[in-house]
């Protein structure tokens, strides 16, 4: 039987098994990355500075919270079409998937949490990349125990008073609006809109990092920051609430690892199918060969992975286990490919002129982002055994 597949990482031809709107949706972020992103990225990452103009081309393809209804900005499209917008936004830069991803984080708590005054207020101009969101519920102390944060508030005069700190916090340093998690008396968690402007509130960037460097990430302080009583966006006394919303985030780099291991094979490929080196092209010794092979092993079984798991959260059946272990498994595969594909490519590897240690060192901000590798062995570890190993 022919596999008709168009790429070359596609060995099992999971492409016969997305529909033609999916397909599309792939497809033209695909082109997108190439026509836009692939020729400036390099020198975004070593200036570490986001490239802005870029904000508005992805809002008009929908890559802000797509998955919500048409009247909030969204355009209605299935989980799986948003997994593969974010593994094809991921393989052109670690930088991409977080725009895509934090702006739809944030969006989908509004939609979740807010009211319609709420939803009216932000999501439109949030979906067409007017204005720039951040999530903020990373502290400096407290980043894989949030429920341990610091930042508060108290209620005075029909407002709230939120002092503290959040960070590592995506977009900070360019965001208009954030939600922001804090604590209250008797453990209780409320979610604010803070809107940059607002008296007592500031951000910075983180200036030296070697990982997300086309990300603008940094911090959200509060100092007795007023927030008016309507940008209040929800009050719970359950954790729950909150990690429910980060699903979606983990779902996003459970695909955009995948894309950059599969940016990572292909490059391998076409650099072994052209590089000679004892008088033969590098591809005909074994070696080199059982590499290729070994990456591609690899992607494949994260393909069946990420469709499978696609379809569970389309039918509202995928747990959080679930997700937690296609996080874990991708971006771990994905670490492995990126390695093997630098070896492949000798010196050249280490270079700007190929994306491979750039991708490198966005994983390994991956490995800890939207949960720790550890935090998710946990998670899963405790669905196995009925066990916390936690606390
Ligand atoms: C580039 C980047 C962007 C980010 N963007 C955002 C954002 O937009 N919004 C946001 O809110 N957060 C964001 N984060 C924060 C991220 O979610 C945290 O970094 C992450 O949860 C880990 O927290 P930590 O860095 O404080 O590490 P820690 O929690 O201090 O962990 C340190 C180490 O201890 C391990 N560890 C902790 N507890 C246990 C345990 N019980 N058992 C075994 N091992 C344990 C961890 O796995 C890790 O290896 C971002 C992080 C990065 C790096």
């Amino acid at each position: 039987m022919k596999n008709n597949s168009l790429d070359s990482s596609d060995f099992y031809d999971i492409n016969s098994l997305l529909k033609e709107e999916q397909i599309l949706i792939r497809d033209s972020i695909r082109a997108w990355v190439k026509d836009n992103v692939s020729n400036i990225i390099e020198d975004a990452a070593l200036d570490s500075k986001f490239p802005k103009h870029l904000i508005k081309g992805l809002a008009e393809l929908g890559g802000f919270g797509g998955f919500l209804p048409i009247k909030y900005g969204g355009a209605e499209i299935d989980f799986m079409s948003y997994g593969l917008m974010m593994q094809e936004l991921e393989r052109g830069d670690s930088s991409l998937r977080v725009l895509s991803s934090v702006q739809s984080l944030v969006m989908s708590n509004i939609y979740k949490f807010g009211n319609e005054d709420q939803k009216l207020k932000y999501l439109n101009k949030l979906a067409s990349g007017e204005m720039i969101g951040s999530f903020g519920m990373s502290e400096p102390n407290h980043g894989s125990d949030p429920f341990s944060m610091k930042t508060n508030f108290k209620e005075k005069n029909g407002s709230f008073i939120v002092n503290g700190s959040k960070m590592w916090i995506g977009h900070a340093p360019i965001c208009d609006v954030a939600v922001v998690w804090a604590k209250g008396e008797n453990n209780k968690l409320a979610g604010f809109i803070v809107e940059r402007g607002m008296e007592g509130f500031s951000t910075a960037k983180i200036q030296k990092k070697w990982s997300f460097r086309a990300s603008e990430t940094g911090e959200l302080i509060f100092h007795n920051m007023v927030v008016p009583k309507e940008n209040l966006l929800h009050m719970t006394d359950n954790m729950g609430d909150l990690y429910d919303r980060l699903n979606i985030g983990r779902f996003g780099v459970a695909w955009g690892s995948l894309g950059i291991a599969i940016e990572c094979y292909e490059v391998a490929l076409n650099y072994a199918n052209e590089r000679e080196q004892f008088g033969k092209k590098i591809n005909s010794y074994q070696l080199i060969q059982k590499k290729l092979v070994d990456m591609l092993t690899k992607i494949t079984r994260s393909q069946v992975l990420v469709w499978r798991l696609s379809l569970l959260l389309d039918e509202d059946r995928a747990t959080h286990e679930q997700i937690s272990l296609a996080k874990r498994a991708n971006v771990k595969m994905a670490c492995e490919v990126a390695r093997i594909s630098r070896s492949i490519l000798g010196g050249m590897g280490i270079t700007g002129e190929y994306p491979i240690m750039r991708h490198i060192n966005n994983l390994e901000a991956l490995v800890t982002y939207q949960g720790t590798e550890e935090i998710h062995t946990l998670i899963i570890g405790k669905k196995i055994t009925g066990i916390s190993a936690i606390r």
